[in-house]
This record gives structure tokens, sequence and C-alpha cells, in this order.
């Protein structure tokens, strides 16, 4: 009998080779494999006659070979394999695919799965059709034909096969098949009994059978989309646990010992002092849950989502100016060092005339020089500590941490996060990870500094919620005053020196231009416009009587921060500049931005950019230029530009495009991947397994057991590590 965890060796029909393979689709345990789902059926039950296709639909067609056999057009080897049914026939085509030749027997059954298009003599035919022989009806063989009543006369399973082919979907359904045969009976129910209960889920034993292997009966849509009661309880169940662990994980940090930070007339006094606008409503909003946050018994972990130019300095500034006038340190890191700089010269400007003394410790200082600065933030001289993950370096210690606030927090990755925390607290860290056992944790009597993450990417809330679900959320949702939209437009690079025109019009008003390139220097494998080529161009001879700047990562950390103190100065017109400028740097009187290859941004990216531009109260423009030819989904993304500067639409849109793990960059950037779950897919489903979650947290006790609770916390720490990579932070 085989139980979930017992490892894929011990399937039938699987040796150490294939279990290699299947170690990269991350199958390691029989558990894995039948968490392995299909990713569509074919419904060979009742398959399509092929008299009644039609243009247009994908179809599964079982037919016979008739013959087949490869032509030479003048382009490329055309392989053709014609098929039927009595007397209707179907042709199908691949191309260059001279690797198909002999493939085909006359006589033999073949299922065919594609979409049905009409040639132009008007003859349907299906183009690289995927397709399984299926071999002769009248096999002998009695292995074969118990092998064979699996592929036809049913909904039959499609998984996608591994080792580059080497492990079909048709060996998949055996093994799987197999497995679900061998699977012990006693398969015990995981989901506590309220939830399944409120839910009316099947059990595991069956929901594992009718998910390979559903019945004749089953909606065929409800299985092409995964929304089967099946399916439902395979992914909620992954989902809950996770979200149970994340649950479990906030009940944790509020047990751990924070910060009680007094917030008296003093203090507000100081925090109002420094102000030199009016907040917006949102800013109030945010800053009083902060300050909520932070006169808790336990440590803030929260996460301050606003847009780009929503203003989240400004709060943060205030929280710092709470800690600090508790006798505590800050220290504030942002992702590059162009930022850090930026928030050490607005924080100079806005806090300094108040008298708090603040330093900047970044990468490229002398090494005099910093260790001077770590002398400064031992001693607990400087208060407020800007920098960028120099800050994370071991020889930094703090006398008195009380605050650490992270900017833009996707850059650093959830990894650096963890690391931060480590350093603030080494058993907080691990009592995170569920690493000292079943919620239990040793009490340390160290308070833990308060944690404010802050991020301009717009998540889609659900997302957020399980990306940082340990973390409170807050969203600023409006941008300050006096803004105007961003009229942005896209037009062909055939048409530059119009946009050229524009730009000198603009600078004739006063104001000043970006012009971003995706790439450094022009490379010879591509025609993109590189940004050192253009600016030549562009200084020399087009803008020859403008001043123009050049800004790349690859200029040295002084000359970027002259550059860029130059174009804040309004000293330089026009800055061309590749995505350097992308994070947070605040130049308002920049009203227009002029993006060159915009179709080779991401949709994130192009935001991120044009939140540079529109800081001010004048009308500002966002020119998407596009160079040769822009694929469907670029032009999705432009279109999108173009319509809307919301930046949760555009997040919304851009994760639909992406697919999560691109959405946040790479897989160590912090997408949590799932076996049987999708999260665009099944982003209710993860909304309804977090109210679940907290429904069980918060009912009586006879809702969850011990085993549950150490289900959830090893579903969580897997998922961590799985995600993260992240495994010996202890
Ligand atoms: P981000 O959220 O992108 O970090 P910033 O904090 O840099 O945004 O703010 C963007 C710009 O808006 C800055 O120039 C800042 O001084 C200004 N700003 C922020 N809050 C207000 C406000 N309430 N009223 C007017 N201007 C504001
Ligand atoms: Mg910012």
């Amino acid at each position: 009998m085989l139980e979930l965890t017992t490892p894929v060796q011990y399937v039938k029909g699987i040796g150490p080779k294939l279990a290699e393979i299947l170690a990269t689709k991350g199958i390691a345990t029989v558990g894995d494999l039948l968490n392995y789902l299909p990713f569509r059926y074919e419904d060979r039950l009742n398959p399509r006659g092929i008299a009644e296709l039609r243009a247009g639909e994908m179809a599964t067609v079982i037919a016979e070979v008739r013959n087949s056999g490869l032509f030479r057009t003048r382009r490329m080897p055309i392989f053709q394999l014609t098929v039927g049914q009595g007397p209707s026939r179907l042709k199908c085509l691949w191309f260059n695919a001279t690797y198909m030749q002999d493939k085909f027997k006359a006589g033999e059954l073949i299922a065919l799965y594609g979409k049905v298009e009409q040639d132009k003599s008007g003859e349907l035919q299906i183009i690289q059709p995927q397709f399984e022989m299926l071999g002769d009806a009248g096999a002998e063989n009695a292995d074969d034909k118990a092998a064979a009543s699996l592929e036809v006369g049913r909904i039959v399973p499609i998984y996608e096969s591994a080792g580059q082919g080497r492990v079909t979907a048709r060996w998949f359904r055996r093994v799987i098949r197999k497995a679900l045969e061998d699977l012990t009976p006693d398969l015990a129910e995981t989901i506590p009994a309220a939830v399944r209960g409120r839910l009316a889920l099947p059990s595991p034993r069956e929901a594992l059978w009718k998910v390979h292997w559903p019945e004749a009966g089953e909606s065929f849509e409800d299985l092409q989309s995964s929304r089967t009661p099946a399916h439902i309880r395979l992914i909620f169940e992954e989902l809950f646990f996770l979200e149970l662990g994340l649950e479990l994980k906030r009940r944790q940090q509020k047990a751990e010992t924070g910060i009680i930070f007094r917030l008296d007339e003093r203090v507000r006094q100081a925090i109002k002092k420094i102000l030199p606008f009016h907040p917006t409503a949102a800013q109030k909003k945010v800053l009083k849950e902060i300050a909520d946050d932070m006169q808790k018994p336990y440590p803030m972990r929260r996460l301050l989502q606003g847009d780009v130019g929503s203003g989240k300095t400004i709060v943060s500034f205030q929280a710092a100016i709470i800690a600090i006038e508790n006798g505590y340190q800050v220290a504030l890191m942002a992702p590059t060092e162009i930022l850090a700089q930026q928030h050490y010269f607005s924080a100079r400007r806005i806090l300094e005339n108040a008298g708090y003394r603040i330093v900047l410790l970044t990468g490229s200082l002398e090494a005099d020089r910093k260790r001077e600065i770590r002398r400064h933030i031992a001693q607990g001289n400087a208060q407020l500590v800007i920098g960028t993950h120099a800050l994370l370096e071991e020889k930094v210690e703090f006398a008195k941490p009380g605050l650490v606030i992270v900017d833009e927090q996707h850059r650093f990755g959830v990894l650096q996060r963890l690391k931060l925390m480590k350093k603030s607290g080494d058993e907080g860290s691990r009592a995170a990870l569920g690493q000292t056992g079943e919620g239990a944790r040793p009490h340390t009597g160290l308070a833990e500094p308060d944690v404010l993450v802050m991020t301009a990417t717009p998540i889609p809330r659900t997302l957020a919620l399980t990306l940082y679900g340990d973390l409170d959320i807050s969203v600023l949702d409006e941008l300050p005053p006096g803004r105007t939209p961003i009229i942005t437009r896209k037009v062909s690079d055939e048409r530059s020196s119009e946009v050229w025109d524009f730009v000198r019009k603009q600078v004739q008003k006063g104001h000043q231009a970006y012009v971003v390139y995706p790439v450094i220097a022009e490379s010879e494998e591509t025609e993109l416009k590189a940004a050192i080529k253009m600016y030549r161009e562009l200084s020399g001879k087009i803008f020859a009587d403008l001043k123009v700047g050049l800004l790349h990562g690859r200029l040295d950390a002084d000359l970027k921060d002259q550059v860029m103190r130059m174009f804040q100065k309004g000293e330089l017109q026009i800055l061309v500049a590749t995505t350097v400028i992308e994070v947070g740097v605040d130049v308002p009187n920049a009203t227009l931005m002029v993006i060159e290859h915009a179709e080779r941004f991401g949709l994130a990216q192009l935001h991120q950019l044009r939140g540079r531009i529109g800081r001010g109260a004048a009308k500002s423009f966002c020119i998407l230029m596009t160079g040769g030819k822009v694929t469907e989904e670029g032009e999705r993304r432009l279109d999108a530009m173009v319509r809307t500067n919301d930046g949760f639409q555009i997040a919304e849109l851009d994760l639909e495009l992406r697919g999560p793990g691109e959405f946040f960059g790479t897989r160590q950037a912090g997408m949590p991947n799932f076996s049987v779950a999708n999260l665009i897919r099944d982003r209710q489903l993860l909304g309804l397994a977090k109210r679940e979650a907290a429904a069980v947290m918060a009912g009586p006790n006879s809702e969850i057991t011990q085993v549950e609770i150490s289900r959830a916390l090893v579903a969580l720490r897997t998922r961590w590590q799985r995600t993260y990579g992240l495994v010996e932070v202890a």
C-alpha cells in the first residue's frame, strides 16, 4: 500500500532514472505525483465526427491513419498526415517536421487534438495537432488492452510531459492510475471537520480519483477550468494550509515582545512640525495605522503600499520621528544608491532643521568614512541611518534600533527581508519560520524593532495577502493634490522628429524631459537604440543648443550622483537615461518622458518609469515610442498604459499577461509556487481559504487540532523553502 509520503520509487514502474526526471518536476513522493494534475482533458467519450467539425473550434478527433508523407515547398519541408472516419477525411500538417516520417502506420487508431482550420481551398485541416497513437484496436496483449481502455471511450487526462518528452502524458496516465489503485484505502482527511462541513468538500481519496479520472457525467467545462468539486477540494486544501500557516505566524508575531512607543503631545507636535504640506486624507489614515502599531506591545510588521508619487516618504519620516522621539534609532533602507541619496537629501531638507541627526551609509563611501559612520551608529549618535543594503552588513550595529524602514521592497526580495529581520532578532525569525516547533517560542526578553516595508508595486490585494500574508497592509490610495493626470500617447519612431519638436517645446516652457532607452550600449545583435549612442545624437545634433545629460547604471556612483543632482537643480534640461531612473527619483519640474522601444519594457516597469513625471502641478506627458514590430501582447501593454494611470489596474493586467511567476521578476523575488493552485485562476479560492483559516483560528478550540496546526506550519515552511530557496536562516 502506498502512502502519500511514500517516495515515488516505490510506485510500480518507476526506477531511479525516472525518479530523477520526476524530481525535475518537483515530484518526490506519491503525494506529489498525485498532485501532478492534468493540464487539460480530452473528451474521447464523445469525440467529434470529422464531418461535423467547424473551422475555428478546438476539437478532439479519433480516427484511423490513412496515409502520410513529406512534401517540400520552397520555404520548408511539410509533413502531411491524412486520417479518416469511413468516407470522411481530415488533413493534418506539421512544418519543418522531417522527424515525423515513418511514425504512422495506415490502419492505426489515432487521437488528435487541435484547432480546426480551413485551408485555401476550403478543406478542413489541423495544423500541428497534439496526438496520441491508440494502437491497433484489436490488440492481443492483455496489458495493451487494459491500457487502451484508459485512452478511449472516456474522458482522458492529458499531462504535461517531462524529461524532454521521455516521460509522456501516456506514461503519467498509467503510473498515476497505478498509484491511485495502490493508494492506502484509509487516506486521512486533512481539512478540519468544521470547514469541510461548511464547504461540502469531497474526501481526499474521491477528489484524487476524480481529478485524474473524471466520471462520464462530469461537466467538461468545469474540468477544463479546474472547477469540478474534486479540483476545488485539492486547490482549496493547498491554499487553506498556507493561509492557516500565515495566520499562525501573524499570531506568533503578535506574541513577541516589541517596543511600546509613546505617542504623547510632544511627539505629536514633533510629527506635525516637519510637514512641508498638508497631508492627504490617505496619508493621515496610514500614519494612524502605523502609529497605532508602534504603540502596541508587539513588533509592527506592516507593508505600506502606495503607487509611485503617492507620498510614502513623508509618512515614513513621520514614523521615524515617533521612534527617534522615544529615544530609538531608525534604519531606512533603499534598493539603490541613488535612491538612498535622494532619501538622504529629503531627510536633511525635512528633518535636519528640526535637529535630528541623519547619516548616509552606502557601499561607495571610503572605508574611513564608513568606519566613522558606523561608530556614530554604534554609539547611538546617529538617529536616522539611511543606506542601501550596506546596512545589512554584519559590521553595522545599532545602539538602540527601534524601527526599520525598507523602501521598495520588491527590489530586495524576501530573502533579504528575512536577513534583516534576523539581524534584529535571531529567535524571532526562527520562530517565524516555525522552526522552534508548534508555535511555542522561547522568550528572549529582547524587544524586536518595528518593521515598515514600503512598496510602489501595486500588488493586487489578494496576492499581497498571500505574498505578504504575515504583514499587515496599509494602502495609500490617493495622490497628493494638484496633480494633473499624465497624458500618455503611443507613436511609432518613424515620427520621432515630431516627438523631438514636442520635447523642445516643453523645454522652451521651462520644463525638463527624460528620454529613456532599454539598453546602455548598442550591441551587435540588436538594433535597439542604446542610451549612449542616442545621447550623442541628441546632445550633438538634435538638441545641440540644449543642456543634455546622460545617466545609466555603468557610470560610477559619484558621476551618477552628480548628473542626478544637476537634473534636480534644473541645470540639465534633458536627461537621457536607462531604467536607473525607474525608482523614486523626484524632479517635479520634469513634465515629459519619452520612452523609446517602449514595447521592450514590462508593464510594471513602464508604470514605474512614468511615475517619475506628473509630480508637479503642470500637465505631464508620456510618449511611448515603438520601434519595429510590436507583438500582440506588447500592444496590450502599451494600450493599457495609454488607457489608465491607475497602478492597481495596471498591476491586474500585468499579472494576467505575465502570470504570477514572472510578475515578480524571478522566483526568488518571492512568488509562492504551488503544486495544484494557480494564483491567477484561483484568486477566489484564495480569498475563501483565507476567510476559512481566519474563521477556524477564531472559532472554538474544537475546530482545529494540533495535527492541523503543525500541518499548516509545515505547509508554510515548505512553501517558503520552495519559493525562496530559504532553509538555513536559523
Ligand atoms: P512615493 O510614494 O513615490 O515615494 P514621494 O514620497 O516621493 O512618493 O512623494 C512624491 C512627491 O509628492 C514628493 O515631491 C512629495 O514631496 C510630494 N508630496 C507628498 N505628499 C504630499 C502632500 N500631501 N501634498 C503635497 N505634496 C506632497
Ligand atoms: Mg518613494
